[in-house]
């Protein structure tokens, strides 16, 4: 038990944020938690199930004197949350939050840090498609990777403590920059959520096929797709319009790619068709080998993701 802040702060109570309150009780790395979220619903769930040491039903009672200050929000609604607290945010706290989209956010939520307070962006890879308080768990982020994204003349010191604070919740942490970020993860994360998107509403289109068929016999594949598919609306709304750029970007060399071995079952090309499959097999074994996934079976798919 290694207490890291006095105070901790999280604003907005869903799957990332229940997560954290686990994993922060989990190693005892905070003296108290306190939660905010802008429904009563979810405030008075979070009540129910003991999620943090005390809800408030206002943003800026949540964040008095907390050391820490974590955003928890989806990505298009970082930067009024930001302006909302800055009146009361402690001198010498860090803010930081959880976005899967960094570019966009530090332009959002820097404008509304107040001098003596460290704005220092994060991202844990790691989650699920489900949301809300009641989805989180204390193992979402061990052994998963999450990325700080300094800004700069950020301080050295609350950019170690903000690290030992993810490592203390079981995550490996990397520091990378807010561009490279938004283009790591457009072909990581955001590019193959809207491919599984996009499959599953072909299989939607085809009415006739997904009533019986496609629902019955459904094989790994399309089953891993619909449980991509079933994330956030909000969420994924929120990372597409907010990394556009970089999305295109991977959307566009997708494309041409799908050209490329579309015109190869066209002519009938096994060679190539086998070359590129290959190629792709070894990433996997790449990604096994690194501790990401397992190779087991799991046609039900486990509990995290990406
Ligand atoms: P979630 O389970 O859907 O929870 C979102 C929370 O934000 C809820 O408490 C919700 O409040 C609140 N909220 C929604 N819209 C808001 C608004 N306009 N203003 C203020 N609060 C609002 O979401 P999550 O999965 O925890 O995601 C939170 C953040 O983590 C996002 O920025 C996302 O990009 C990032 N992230 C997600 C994953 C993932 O796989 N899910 C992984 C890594 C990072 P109510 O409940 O009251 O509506």
């Amino acid at each position: 038990m290694t207490q890291i802040y006095d105070r901790v702060a999280l604003i907005g109570l869903g799957l990332i944020a229940s997560s954290m309150f686990w994993a922060i009780k989990r190693a005892g790395l905070a003296g108290e938690v306190t939660g905010y979220a802008r429904s009563e619903a979810t405030r008075e769930t979070a009540r129910r199930i003991g999620l943090c040491d005390r809800v408030c039903d206002t943003a800026q009672e949540a964040v008095e004197d907390a050391d820490l200050v974590v955003l928890c929000v989806p990505v298009g609604a970082m930067g009024a949350v930001a302006g909302d607290i800055a009146p009361v945010l402690k001198p010498g706290a860090t803010v930081s939050d959880v976005g899967s989209v960094k570019r966009h956010v530090i332009k959002a939520v820097s404008q509304h840090i107040p001098d003596g307070v460290h704005f220092i962006p994060a991202h844990p890879l790691a989650g699920t498609e489900h949301s809300g308080p009641e989805a989180g768990f204390a193992e979402l982020f061990d052994n998963r990777w999450c990325l700080l994204v300094p800004v700069e003349g950020s301080d050295i010191g609350a950019i170690a403590q903000l690290r030992a604070f993810w490592e203390g919740m079981g995550s490996n942490v990397d520091e990378m920059d807010a561009d490279h970020h938004d283009l790591v993860l457009a072909v990581t994360s955001h590019a193959p959520h809207l491919i599984a998107y996009t499959m599953v509403g072909v299989a939607d289109d085809l009415r006739r096929v997904t009533d019986t068929e496609v629902i019955k016999y459904s094989a790994a594949g399309f089953r891993d797709f619909t449980r991509i598919a079933a994330s956030d609306p909000t969420m994924w709304r929120d990372v597409f319009l907010t990394n556009k750029d970089a999305t295109l970007e991977i959307l566009g060399r997708f494309t041409e790619e799908l050209f490329a071995l579309q015109r190869a079952i066209r002519t009938g090309d096994g060679e190539q068709l086998f070359d590129y499959f290959t190629r792709t097999r070894a990433i996997r074994r790449g990604i096994i080998d690194a501790g990401q996934d397992t190779d087991a079976p799991d046609f039900g798919r486990g509990k995290t993701s990406t």
